[in-house]
C-alpha cells in the first residue's frame, strides 16, 4: 500500500532452543547485508524463554523481536502465564496477539485476543493481531463474515496504526502448504481495508495488513505483490534463514 512501509514477520512457534539462535544471527547479519532494511522491517517472534537471548543476538541489528503471545494481565496469580510488560523487559517490541494456534488450542476469544492488544499497548509493544476463517466457515461462505467479526471484536477502539499490525491467515492455509489463490487473498484484504477504515478512519487506512498461511519462499513475490498486502506473517519458512530471507527478498 502506498506510504505504509512492509513488513515480513517470522513466527516460530513451539520451535527453538538455543540450538536455533545461530539462525537467528544469519538473518539478522543478512537482512543488513542485503539491504534490506532500507525497503522493510523484519520481526522474528520467538518462544517466551528465547527472548532474552534472542535480544543478545539481535542487540544493534535492524530485526526487531517479538513474544507469540501475552497474558491480559500484567503480574499476579496466573501459573505460566507471561505478561507484555515481562516480554518487553526480555527485550521484545512486538508480541502476535489471537494467532488462530491460541484461539483453538487455548479458547481464546476475540474479546480476551482484544484486551491482549490492550495489554501490549500498555506495555510499550506492537500488537500483531490475527484474524482469518476455517475451513468449514471458508465452505460455508462466511470467510468475510468471519473476517469482519473478528476484526470487530479484536481490535480495541482506541487502535493506533503504529502500533498494531493485523495478519489475516487463513486457518485451513497455516502449516498445509495450500494458499489463496492471489485474487482471494486481495478480496480478504480489500474487505479488510474497507472495514477498518469504516471503523478507524485514517489510523485504518495506515495499518499494516499482513498475510499470513504457507508463505514460502517460490509463492512470496506472488502474494506480497497483491494490493492491500503489506506483508507476510511466516511460520515454518521463518526457521531458515535462507528461507525467511528470500521471502524479504520479494521486495
Ligand atoms: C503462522 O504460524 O502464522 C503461519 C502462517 O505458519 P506457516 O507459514 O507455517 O503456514
Amino acid at each position: 500500500t502506498p506510504g505504509i512501509r512492509p513488513m515480513v514477520a517470522g513466527n516460530w512457534k513451539m520451535n527453538g532452543t538455543g540450538g536455533q539462535l545461530p539462525e537467528l544471527r544469519a538473518i539478522a547479519v543478512g537482512f543488513a547485508a542485503s539491504g534490506l532494511d532500507r525497503k522493510l522491517d523484519a520481526v522474528i517472534c520467538v518462544p517466551a524463554t528465547l527472548i532474552s537471548r534472542a535480544a543478545d543476538v539481535l542487540v544493534s541489528s535492524k530485526v526487531g523481536l517479538g513474544g507469540q503471545d501475552c497474558s491480559v494481565k500484567e503480574s499476579g496469580a496466573h501459573t505460566g502465564d507471561i505478561s507484555a510488560v515481562m516480554l518487553k523487559e526480555a527485550g521484545a517490541d512486538y508480541v502476535i496477539v489471537g494467532h488462530s494456534e491460541r484461539r483453538t488450542d487455548h479458547h481464546e476469544t476475540d474479546a480476551v485476543v482484544s484486551a491482549k492488544a490492550e495489554a501490549a499497548w500498555k506495555a510499550g509493544l506492537t500488537a500483531i493481531v490475527c484474524v482469518g476463517e476455517t475451513a468449514a466457515e471458508r465452505q460455508a461462505g462466511q470467510t468475510l463474515d468471519v473476517v469482519a467479526r473478528q476484526l470487530l471484536g479484536s481490535l480495541p477502539d482506541d487502535m493506533k496504526s503504529e502500533t498494531t499490525i493485523v495478519a489475516y491467515e487463513p486457518v485451513w492455509a497455516i502449516g498445509t502448504g495450500q494458499t489463496p489463490t492471489a485474487g482471494d487473498v486481495e478480496k480478504a484484504h480489500a474487505f479488510m481495508r474497507r472495514e477498518l477504515i469504516a471503523r478507524f478512519g485514517g489510523e485504518g487506512a495506515k495499518l499494516r495488513l499482513l498475510y499470513g498461511g504457507s508463505v514460502k519462499p517460490l509463492n512470496a513475490v506472488e502474494l506480497l505483490g497483491v494490493t492491500n498486502v503489506d506483508g507476510a506473517l511466516v511460520g515454518g519458512a521463518s526457521l531458515k534463514a535462507t528461507d525467511f530471507l528470500a521471502i524479504c527478498e520479494a521486495y
